[in-house]
C-alpha cells in the first residue's frame, strides 16, 4: 500500500511539473528562464522575452484556425521554444508571421526560426530595405513583401489588417488590427513603460501624430511592444513630446545608446 501511495505521489508530481498547454485567461506559463507566455484574452496570447529588455510579441488564433505571430522573441532559440509550445497547445496549424519593423523583437529575431518551420513571413518593402541598409547583420528578411503605405489584409476567417499609421519608433513600424477581436497589436510604436525606449531609429517629429491615428480604430485591447499594460487608455498619455518623456529620451540616448544598438528593439 505504501509503495502504491509513493508511486501515485511521484505520478502526481510529474503531472504537476508538466507545462500547462491550455491556459486560463490571465494564466502564464514559463517556457524558459527569460521567456513567458500568458493568455491575455480568448484566442490571444502575449509572449514576453525578458532579456535584454522585456519585449512583447503576440500570437492570435484567427477564426479559421491560423496562428498569427505578430513580432517574435529576440532570438532564434526563444522563437523555436514558442513554436514548440504552440505545437503542444494547438497541434498542427497553418501559421503566418508578421514583422512589425526591422528590429529583432519585431519579428526579425525570429525569422530564421519561422523560415526553418516553413512559416510565411510578411513584412513591408521598407523593412526589407532598412534591414539591408541599417543592420550590420541583416539576417533573414520577410519573404512575403507588401508596400508599406498600402498595408495588407489577410483573410483568415476574419480580417487581419496590417496598417502603417506613420513613422514613430522607426520609419517602417506597422500595427496589426484584428477588428473582430477588438484587438490592436501596437508593436514598438506603443510603449507602456515609464521610458520611451530605443530611439536610435525613431522619428520624434511624427511619433505622436502616428499614435493619434490609432484613435480612429475600434478596439479594446492594445498590446504595446514593451510594458505590462494592455488597454487603449494608454494612448491618452502616449506623447513623445511630453516634457517627462523628452527628458527620458535624453537619458536614454545619453546613457544607453550603445546597449540599444547592440540589441535593437
Ligand atoms: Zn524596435
Ligand atoms: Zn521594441
Amino acid at each position: 500500500m505504501l509503495r502504491c501511495c509513493v508511486g501515485l505521489g511521484l505520478l502526481l508530481a510529474a503531472c504537476s511539473s508538466a507545462r500547462p498547454v491550455a491556459l486560463a485567461s490571465g494564466e502564464a506559463v514559463r517556457l524558459a528562464s527569460d521567456l513567458v507566455v500568458r493568455r491575455l484574452a480568448e484566442h490571444v496570447y502575449v509572449v514576453t522575452h525578458e532579456k535584454p529588455w522585456p519585449a512583447n510579441s503576440v500570437v492570435v488564433e484567427a477564426r479559421d484556425g491560423t496562428l498569427v505571430l505578430v513580432g517574435s522573441p529576440y532570438t532564434t532559440e526563444a522563437t523555436e521554444r514558442v513554436l514548440a509550445w504552440l505545437g503542444e497547445r494547438f497541434g498542427t496549424r497553418k501559421r503566418v508571421a508578421i514583422d512589425t519593423h526591422f528590429h529583432d523583437d519585431a519579428g526579425i529575431g525570429g525569422n530564421l526560426a519561422f523560415h526553418g518551420a516553413g512559416i510565411p513571413i510578411y513584412g513591408s518593402a521598407l523593412t526589407v530595405r532598412l534591414l539591408s541598409e541599417r543592420r550590420q547583420e541583416p539576417g533573414v528578411p520577410p519573404d512575403h513583401v507588401f508596400e508599406l503605405e498600402q498595408g495588407l489584409e489577410l483573410p483568415l476567417g476574419e480580417p487581419v489588417r496590417v496598417v502603417f499609421p506613420g513613422p514613430g519608433h522607426t520609419a517602417d513600424n506597422v500595427v496589426v488590427f484584428f477588428p473582430q477581436k477588438r484587438l490592436m497589436v501596437g508593436g514598438c510604436l506603443i510603449k507602456a513603460g515609464s521610458t520611451i525606449g530605443n530611439v536610435a531609429d525613431a522619428d520624434l517629429a511624427h511619433w505622436a501624430a502616428s499614435v493619434r491615428k490609432l484613435d480612429g480604430y475600434d478596439f479594446d485591447v492594445l498590446v504595446p511592444g514593451h510594458g505590462e499594460r494592455f488597454d487603449r487608455g494608454m494612448l491618452e498619455k502616449h506623447d513623445p513630446f511630453d516634457r517627462d518623456r523628452r527628458r527620458q529620451v535624453g537619458l536614454v540616448t545619453h546613457c544607453h545608446f550603445d546597449d540599444f544598438n547592440r540589441a535593437p528593439h
